[in-house]
C-alpha cells in the first residue's frame, strides 16, 4: 500500500449499439470489455451502473453506456492506442462513425488534465453536451473538475439538465 505518488487517473466512455456474438447485447459487451480492459498497465478502480439511452445520429439502435474509472501511467496517445486496440478484439470496424458499433471507447478525463495533438483531445470535447456521458460518470466521479473550465462533474450535469431555448441555435450541435 502507499506509494508516495499515486497513479494517474483515466475516466473511459464504454458504449455499444450492437450485439456481439459471444457476449451478446450491449450491456453484456459493456461487461464484458470492463474486464477486458484492465492488464498489467491498467488498474480498475471503479465502473458506474451501465445506462441506456437513445441513439445519437442516423442510428436508430440504442445504445448501453457506461464510465470506467482506471489507474494508468500510460500516456494519453498510449492509452487511445490501447483502446483501440480492446475495440478491433471486440470487432469493430472503423469508419463508421455515430453508426452501429459493438464497443466504442473514448477517452473522457485524464487526473494529468489537459492533452490536445492531431489525433486526440483530452478531456473529449463533448462531455457537457452528452447525458450518457455526464450521468455514468457523475455516479463515480461527481467532484472531479473539468482542468479546462474548473467546473464539476456534478455541476456539468445541472448545467445540461436546465431547459433550453426553443431556439437551438449556439447550443453547441
Ligand atoms: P465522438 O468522439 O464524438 O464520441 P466517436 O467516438 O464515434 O465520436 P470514433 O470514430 O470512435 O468517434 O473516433 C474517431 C477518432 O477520434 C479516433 O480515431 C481518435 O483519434 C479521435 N479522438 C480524439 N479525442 C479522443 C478521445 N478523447 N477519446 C477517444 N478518441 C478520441
Ligand atoms: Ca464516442
Ligand atoms: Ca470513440
Amino acid at each position: 500500500m502507499s506509494n508516495a505518488t499515486p497513479l494517474p487517473l483515466y475516466a473511459i466512455g464504454l458504449g455499444s449499439n450492437r450485439r456481439h456474438v459471444r457476449y451478446g447485447d450491449p450491456r453484456a459487451v459493456l461487461l464484458a470489455a470492463l474486464a477486458a480492459l484492465e492488464n498489467d498497465d491498467i488498474e480498475a478502480i471503479d465502473a458506474s451502473p451501465i445506462v441506456t439511452s437513445n441513439p445519437l445520429g442516423p442510428s436508430r439502435r440504442r445504445y448501453a453506456n457506461a464510465v470506467a474509472l482506471v489507474a494508468s501511467e500510460l500516456s494519453p496517445p498510449e492509452m487511445l492506442e490501447r483502446l483501440q486496440e480492446v475495440e478491433a478484439s471486440f470487432g469493430r470496424r472503423t469508419g463508421q462513425r455515430w453508426g452501429p458499433r459493438t464497443l466504442d471507447l473514448d477517452i473522457l478525463l485524464w487526473s494529468g488534465g489537459a492533452w490536445s495533438d492531431g489525433t486526440l483531445t483530452v478531456p473529449h470535447p463533448a462531455i457537457e453536451r452528452r447525458d450518457f456521458v455526464l450521468g455514468p460518470l457523475r455516479a463515480i466521479v461527481p467532484e472531479w473538475q473539468h482542468p479546462l473550465t474548473g467546473r464539476s462533474v456534478r455541476q456539468l450535469a445541472v448545467r445540461l439538465m436546465r431547459p433550453k431555448p426553443v431556439d437551438r441555435k449556439g447550443s453547441g450541435h
